[in-house]
């Protein structure tokens, strides 16, 4: 089996919850099918918090600064104890802009659906997710939703390009700017002027979100590229999990300039945590989106990611499954299962 020759760094978090489970399971399949990456481990999330102060160190952000490459399990922010979320930190320190979703239907994975192959882009910065919360009162608190002309502008220049570079044809943009007018109003007129000046060649729509949602659900075979504000990018991400097979199969890329974090949709899920009961495909899908990522400077990459992907397709139509898709296999078992058929 082909190897590749220099060993690239990555940054690796395995996170809390099921994160270190499904973590060493990738990196298994990672290391048997040759990708040879040295890993550059650092914590974030609970697993930081117990061995420091914080939870997002400082030596994980140099790390990142320094290599660029991420993938990362789910962290743990602990509620309502004055610590800002672990992955909106490191979305705003990088700058991870546009984070990328595809959802498809897998082989041997049963739904309602058929043919479902959409990729959700998801502003990653702005909306409600600024973090600017206030008590104008006590017992009147506050949320802020921030959209910039920068921030909006810029997440529309991206999802055309990908959507050129990707050779997907329609972009749908879900919106609420019926009521929120001047921030989702802001979002909808980037979208529009960029489609309008610049891509006039891809296809173009926009839907109000809560009729898109309905849309989605009754037929998400229509969509292509969906193109969304924080929070709805957020909740529209698992919705459309479930459409294929849930957040054990959905991967993530969080893109800025120049760094990439990689990570699952799904979160830490504490409830099957530590039982060797996780999926781990959706981080290994994740994996093999930074694989093509690193492909960009070094093309053998393309290949392992390739061989990757036919390996749990296959194992999938094989009904070799975790629990999550109606199979009875554990995380390691799953891994092995893709390592056999690479
Ligand atoms: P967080 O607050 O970290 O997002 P959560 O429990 O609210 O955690 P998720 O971790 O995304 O949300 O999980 C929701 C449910 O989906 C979990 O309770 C779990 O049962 C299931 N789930 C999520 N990821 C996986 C996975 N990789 N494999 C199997 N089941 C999963």
């Amino acid at each position: 089996m082909a190897k590749i020759k220099e060993r690239a760094k990555v940054v690796l978090i395995p996170g809390d919850g099921i994160g270190p489970e499904i973590t060493e399971a990738v990196l298994e399949v990672l290391d048997a099918a040759g990708a040879n990456i040295e890993w550059v481990r650092h914590e974030a999330g609970l697993a930081a918090l117990e061995h420091g102060a914080d939870v997002l160190p400082q030596e994980t952000i140099e790390a990142i600064e320094h290599h660029r490459v991420a993938l990362k399990g789910p962290c743990t922010t602990p509620v309502g104890e004055g610590f800002a979320s672990v992955n909106v930190q490191l979305r705003k320190q990088f700058d991870l802009y546009a984070a990328v979703r595809p959802v498809r239907s897998l082989p041997g994975v049963t739904t309602r659906f058929e043919n479902v192959d959409l990729i959700i882009i998801r502003e990653n910065t702005e909306g409600l997710y600024s973090g600017v919360e206030n008590e104008v009162v006590p017992g009147v608190v506050m949320s802020m939703k921030v959209a910039t002309e920068k921030g909006v502008l810029r997440i529309a220049h991206w999802a055309f390009r990908f959507a050129t570079q990707r050779q997907r044809n329609r972009i749908t943009v879900f919106h609420k700017a019926n009521i929120m007018k001047m921030t989702d109003g802001l979002f909808l007129r980037a979208s529009d002027q960029v489609h309008k000046r610049e891509y006039p060649n891809i296809e173009y729509e926009t839907a109000i979100i809560d009729a898109g949602c309905m849309r989605l659900v009754q037929d998400p075979g229509q969509f292509d590229i969906l193109l969304l504000e924080n929070l709805y990018g957020d909740v529209v991400s698992d919705l459309c999990a479930g459409l294929v097979g849930g957040l054990g199969v959905v991967p993530g890329a969080n893109f800025g300039e120049d760094t990439a974090v990689f990570e699952a949709v799904h979160g830490s899920a504490p409830d099957i945590a530590g039982r060797n009961a996780a999926n781990p495909l959706a981080l290994l899908m994740s994996s093999v989106m930074m694989l093509n990522h690193m492909a960009e400077q070094t093309p053998a990459y393309a290949d392992i990611a390739e061989r990757i992907r036919l390996a749990y397709d296959q194992a999938l139509l094989d009904g070799q499954k975790t629990r999550d898709l109606g199979g009875d296999l554990t995380t390691d078992a799953f891994a092995r299962a893709v390592i056999e058929r690479l």
